[in-house]
């Protein structure tokens, strides 16, 4: 499960990372979308200033070009005059004319030219001017080519004066006759360029086509002196591109100061002319300059969201994967370790540690036999605490000598540091000892499975797996609390394996079969009865004796199948006996102990002697004496059950390990098996003689039948026969056969 989490937090990171690129490439989409509307609002308003400064230049045009225009008509009008009556040009009479002409329009000075060069002129303030030829002048050779002539220049009489020039051609029947010309201040065209805008902030001048100040912005703002290439702000081409434009044109630069600002050129109409307006940037209230703001405020306010609310649910999901690792990584009801930090802590501790001499490691699996029983008896609340106060044994019995988790269940893996085997043997036996103190009506019975590290680099799952090979084996076991993993262990286990997958169809197939071992009675030296011994006739493998799959079907509870076939053989038997007329010998059936744990054994047997109509004295049931020590309240009541309807009960293999003389004094057995071990050692020793002769008086003292297995010699029956034992049971009189060998052997013998 944990692993799962595992995988989960690990699927969570990714879909974090996921997470964090997508609302990357949210943020980097939202920053080129501001970029571009930045970009967007600049080019607008790049646009929005070249058309006030485009809107400059052309007020300036408009303005210069009504007064070139009213300029040139007063001209035009008068040369009109001139030309319909010619008489006025004449030398002399041209004088008055040119004399009220000047009162007559905004002309300071009017002249007249001829064809020879010379010109008469009346100036205002100056009266007739002195007489010049004027042949070598641009405007007389314009003139009289037929063009009109307008140009700025220097007054005769005032050099620090401007003035404005005009020409028109006088003609009649198509020659030039004569030119008239008209001048004055320049003063109108200051003001026609002198725009009040931004702040006086804009510049605007007239410009020649070669780019030449011909008019120039008297504003100290004004950097340009005489020509617009006299600065290199911008590169010349552009400067001629905008000169030499039909239309109004444009371009940004930055001024000898670094000044940013537009130029608008637009032409004129006369002599190439162009007003060339030009305005700082900085000079125009910014509209979207709030808009841009705007835009970069409500930018970061999207990004420094976003960004937060990543970090927020970055670390509240860290926060809650720190919480689920935490639960992942402990067990939940001990709050210790659980499997998946087990692992961690284990393999940390063989690889990172500096291992001590003569330190070596074991992994210990234990669980607990009746925990089932625990849960069902109380609840699971109680078992948990069980489970809580198991730990803590653990953890005060291990201390700083290993670690330990529950890695599932009742089942507990400890890691533990031990010197010498023995080391291991005591950890087991203290815990076992404390576990077995819980004050609880069922005893709590741990088993464990010890796998001593060899190779650390063995995984420590499979050492595990390889403890739990190991207590498999005492599973059930009275006597043996524990086990060491070996090689061998493996190999029965594939054993088993084999055993368990093919046991039920064995079953099923009538694989199995009722051997009968004979009883002899030893005062008449005949049968008197049989023991029901099982045998697995396997069609490959023969026949295989018990000793190969009982302690196996113990453990995976098909004994309890197992024997009732077995039972139900020995009564199916007894019942053909007596179809047959012929008087039966009691079959003496083994009962294992696990049918205590599993099924109402009582109901079963009856039922079974019920349905073959068998006289319960013709079925004795034999109990080992480990059956006893299990649950000795349990199975009394049981035993003395069986007794109260009329069974036979025998202690099968008493003597073997246990306390056997002092539960006879309470159990209520009627026959005594005794083990074979018995025999043996009366045969050898005195002291065996002696023990085997006043175990036979205790008996019979207690008014039980004692039956001794294993008999193997003449000598040995002997002994018996002298120390008073009823029945003997063993090679030396008949080895365990099949029903048609064993009907021979007793009916074709006398009987006892
Ligand atoms: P057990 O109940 O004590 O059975 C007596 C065992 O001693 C039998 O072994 C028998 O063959 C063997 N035996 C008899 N005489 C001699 C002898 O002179 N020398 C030696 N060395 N052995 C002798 P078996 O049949 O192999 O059974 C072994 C054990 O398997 C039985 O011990 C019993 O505990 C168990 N078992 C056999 N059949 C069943 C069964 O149907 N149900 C149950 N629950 N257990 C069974
Ligand atoms: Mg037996
Ligand atoms: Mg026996």
């Amino acid at each position: 499960m944990s692993l799962n989490i595992a995988s989960k937090l690990e699927a969570g990171k990714k879909q974090r990372i996921r997470v964090v690129i997508a609302v990357t490439a949210v943020v980097l989409v939202l920053v080129t979308l501001c970029v571009l509307l930045i970009q967007l609002l600049l080019k607008k308003e790049r646009l929005e200033i070249e058309g006030h400064v485009m809107e400059v230049a052309k007020q300036s045009a408009v303005a210069t070009d009504i007064l070139i225009n009213g300029d040139f008509q007063t001209l035009n009008l008068f040369a009109h005059i001139f030309e319909q009556e010619p008489k006025y040009l004449n030398r002399n009479s041209v004088k008055p004319v040119l004399k009220a002409a000047i009162n007559n329009t905004r002309f300071y000075s009017m002249g007249v030219a001829y064809p020879d060069g010379d010109i008469i002129i009346y100036d205002a303030n100056q009266g007739f001017a002195p007489p010049i030829n004027v042949k070598d002048f641009k405007y007389f050779q314009e003139g009289m080519s037929g063009k009109k002539y307008l140009n700025f220049s220097k007054s005769f009489y005032d050099e620090d004066k401007l003035i404005v020039v005009y020409e028109v051609p006088i003609i009649r029947n198509g020659k030039v006759i004569a030119l008239l010309t008209g001048a004055h201040g320049a003063e109108d065209y200051f003001r026609a360029i002198d725009i009040t805008a931004f702040n006086d902030e804009a510049v605007v001048h007239i410009l020649d086509g070669e780019g030449h100040l011909i008019l120039r912005d008297p504003s100290p703002n004004t950097i340009l002196k005489s020509s617009i290439f006299e600065t290199d702000d911008v590169p010349n081409e552009q400067r001629v591109k905008a000169l030499k434009a039909k239309e109004p044109l444009s371009y940004w630069f930055k001024d000898v100061n670094g000044v940013r600002k537009v130029a608008a050129y637009i032409p004129i109409g006369y002599n190439d002319w162009k007003i060339l307006a030009i305005l700082p940037f900085n000079a125009i209230t910014h509209n979207s300059n709030s808009v841009l703001r705007y835009a970069v405020i409500f930018f970061f306010v999207i990004s420094t969201l976003i960004i937060l609310g990543i970090r927020y649910n970055i670390a509240i999901r860290q926060r809650s994967d720190s919480m689920i690792m935490n639960f992942a990584l402990q067990d939940d009801i001990t709050h210790g370790l659980n499997k998946t930090s087990f692992y961690l802590e284990a393999e940390k501790i063989l690889f990172d540690r500096k291992s001590e001499e003569d330190e070596n490691w074991a992994i210990i699996l234990m669980d607990i036999d009746n925990f089932k029983i625990i849960n069902e008896v109380y609840d699971m609340e109680k078992g948990d605490v069980v489970l809580r106060d198991i730990a803590q044994i653990l953890r005060d019995t291990i201390q700083y000598n290993g670690v330990f988790a529950r890695l599932n269940d009742d089942v507990f893996v400890i890691m533990y540091k031990y010197r010498e085997k023995s080391d291991i043997v005591s950890f087991v036996s203290k815990v076992t000892e404390d576990i077995s103190a819980f004050k609880l009506s069922i005893k709590v019975i741990p088993s464990f499975g010890v796998y001593e590290i060899s190779d650390k680099n063995v995984a420590i799952s499979t050492m595990c797996d390889k403890a739990n090979l190991a207590k498999k084996t005492v599973k059930g076991m009275v006597d043996c609390r524990y086990a060491f993993y070996d090689e061998s262990l493996s190999q029965s286990i594939l054993a088993d394996k084999e055993i368990e997958d093919e046991m039920e169809a064995a079953l099923k197939n009538g694989e199995f079969e009722m051997y009968l071992q004979p009883k002899i009675s030893m005062k008449t030296m005949l049968p008197c009865g049989s023991e029901a011994l099982i045998r697995w006739n396997h069609p490959k493998k023969g026949l295989i004796p018990p000793y190969k799959f009982i302690p196996l079907f113990e453990r995976n509870g098909f004994i309890v199948e197992a024997d009732r076939y077995m039972w139900e053989q020995a009564c199916k038997e007894i019942h053909s006996w007596i179809e047959k007329g012929l008087e039966p010998l009691p079959i003496s059936v083994n009962i294992s102990r696990i049918h205590f744990k599993y099924e109402n054994l009582v109901d079963t047997i009856e039922s079974l002697v019920k349905k073959y109509d068998v006289p319960k004295r013709y079925l004795e049931l034999e109990l080992t004496e480990s059956a006893f020590l299990d649950n000795e309240g349990a199975v009394n009541s049981t035993i003395v059950k069986l007794q109260e309807l009329g069974y036979t009960i025998a202690m099968d293999d008493f003597g073997v390990g246990y306390s056997s003389l002092n539960m006879l004094r309470t159990l209520p057995v009627n026959i005594l098996k005794l083990d074979r071990g018995f025999i043996n050692e009366a045969t050898c020793t005195e002291r065996g003689f002696i023990v085997l002769n006043h175990v036979i008086h205790m008996a019979r003292d207690l008014k039980a039948t004692v039956v001794c297995e294993g008999i193997e010699t003449n000598e040995q029956a002997e002994i018996l026969k002298t120390a008073g034992c009823n029945i003997a049971q063993g090679f030396y009189f008949a080895k365990p056969m099949p029903l048609n060998e064993y009907n021979n052997f007793v009916y074709n013998q006398q009987r006892a």
